[in-house]
């Protein structure tokens, strides 16, 4: 106890645990205000200033910025606020015949004190998407922001301040130590975002204080392209889901996985929609970003020299500038299994291209590593589809298409083991904010009032 007293955040953790019943309290109405605030200040007041902290952070295009940060939060808050009437009402059940005289439904009641802990990549998103759940369920949060994008932490701590006291939300930016202090807390609920790595720390914390987790983890995400598909239109949207953000996206496809007699129409097809998208100098495009930090740069870098020592062909790009930060789109081939492109996440613009002879073959290349937080499946047969699904898990699945199942509110989202633990996103959001409480509400005489003691012969013979 003495060490919680010591801790740099216990007062402000404090303050929110006394505070947790008046907010656990609020109503339907006054939910919906709080998040009218916070659409506000997203959607108007602070959206220019959004889009200049992702450029200074990340280089982030303007039309990046608005799709997949501006509209996805606000998506998220008006989807929440239309269906969050029904979600805090008592969810009715019947009750069993042994049980008459009563009645049963469960609510769903706020966690509590909750710490939001977020990476970098989609800064705004991956911090307000949660608290937007957390905030709909009734309760109050902490959040530490990721160090690595300096500029938007910054700016939504203007926005925390100007939007709630912080006795419901606060928000502290800082490095590790920060993280580490605040996982000392007894918080209720933890949300997490970020790599397994420190998944894996984050709830070993957690455990020390039974606190729930939801783990929104990443890992290799391949992509399977079948001999039946449409290389060019897989080719486009492939291009598309890679490098948007540089490839700096949980979902993005990490790596493909292409039947053999397909492979050099399919590289043909992505050097086509690259030069498409981004010019034959993607340097100079205003539609491709930067790599956040020089040390994410270099551990790219060092996954280029590492494939071209196992001879690894370069069939796109390659190129780096070590001072922008910039690293073009690049496709690699004829990898070695061993390559560390094949064996870590790769979190940036680099796509390793490896073939299979069989389906099966691809089947078991994808179960033989960690279970992933998204799979792609380009086909057009319908029984390849199926095989691949089956024979497979994945936190998250587009065929024919990547990454946009992540916009649609109605799924959940997040992975399965090594991915992740727990969902976000729309009702699955305030689910994981929320404590599922049970409760029958007896009304007469109760038929199991018949069995109590004492346990006479004749109660013997009808429970027999
Ligand atoms: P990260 O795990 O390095 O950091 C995430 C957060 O944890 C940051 O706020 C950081 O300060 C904090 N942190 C880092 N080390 C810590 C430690 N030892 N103890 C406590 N806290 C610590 O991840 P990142 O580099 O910010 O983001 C990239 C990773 O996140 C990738 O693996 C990616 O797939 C994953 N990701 C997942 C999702 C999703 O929704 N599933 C979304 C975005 C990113």
């Amino acid at each position: 106890m003495s060490n919680i007293i010591n801790n740099p955040y216990y007062q402000l953790f404090l303050k929110q645990k006394e505070n947790q019943f008046k907010i656990g309290k609020s109503t339907y109405r006054q939910r919906v205000k709080k998040l009218n605030a916070l659409q506000r200040a997203i959607e108007v007041t602070y959206r220019e200033q959004i889009k200049e902290a992702l450029y200074k952070d990340l280089g982030k295009p303007v039309v990046e910025t608005e799709l997949s940060e501006v509209y996805q939060i606000i998506g998220d808050i008006k989807y929440v606020k239309k269906h969050l009437h029904q979600w805090m009402g008592k969810q009715r059940v019947n009750t069993p015949m042994s049980m008459l005289g009563s009645s049963s439904y469960y609510i769903y009641e706020p966690k509590g004190v909750c710490l939001i802990i977020s990476p970098w990549n989609f800064p705004f998103n991956l911090t307000f998407g949660p608290l937007v759940s957390a905030i709909a369920a009734g309760n109050t949060a902490i959040i530490k922001p990721s160090e690595m994008t300096p500029n938007c932490s910054v700016l939504m701590a203007k926005i925390v301040i100007d939007v709630f006291s912080e006795d419901e939300v606060a928000l502290v930016v800082g490095e590790i130590e920060v993280s580490t202090a605040l996982l000392e807390l007894p918080f209720n609920h933890i949300f997490f975002t970020g790599s397994p790595n420190v998944g894996k720390i984050v709830m070993a914390a957690a455990a020390k204080n039974l606190a729930s987790v939801t783990l929104e983890l990443g890992g290799k995400s391949p992509t399977v392209i079948d001999s039946t598909a449409h290389i060019d239109k897989a080719a486009k949207k492939i291009m598309w889901g890679k490098y948007m953000n540089a490839g700096q996206i949980c979902v993005s496809p990490d790596y493909v996985l292409i039947d053999e007699v397909k492979k050099l129409e399919f590289i043909e097809s992505c050097k086509k929609w690259i030069k498409g998208f981004y010019t034959e100098q993607p340097k100079d495009s205003k539609s491709y970003a930067r790599i956040v930090t020089h040390k994410h740069f270099e551990r790219l870098k060092s996954h280029i020299e590492n494939a071209e020592n196992f001879n690894a062909k370069i069939e796109v790009g390659g190129q780096l500038d070590s001072d922008s930060k910039y690293i073009a789109p690049t496709i690699i081939s004829n990898l070695k299994d061993e390559a560390t492109l094949l064996q870590e996440e790769i979190f940036g613009p680099i796509l390793p291209i490896v073939t299979y002879k069989t389906l099966d073959e691809a089947i078991n290349y994808i179960n033989a590593k960690e279970r992933p937080l998204a799979l792609y499946i380009y086909s057009k047969s319908k029984a390849n589809t199926k095989k691949v699904i089956q024979n497979t898990r994945a936190g998250g699945t587009c065929i024919n298409n990547n990454i946009i199942h992540y916009a649609n509110h109605n799924l959940p989202f997040g992975g399965t083991n090594n991915s992740g633990i727990g969902k976000s996103h729309g009702f699955f959001g305030f689910e994981a904010f929320s404590n599922k409480r049970a409760v029958v509400k007896q009304h007469t005489f109760g038929v199991t009032e018949l069995l109590f003691p004492p346990y006479t012969n004749l109660k013997e013979k009808l429970v027999r």
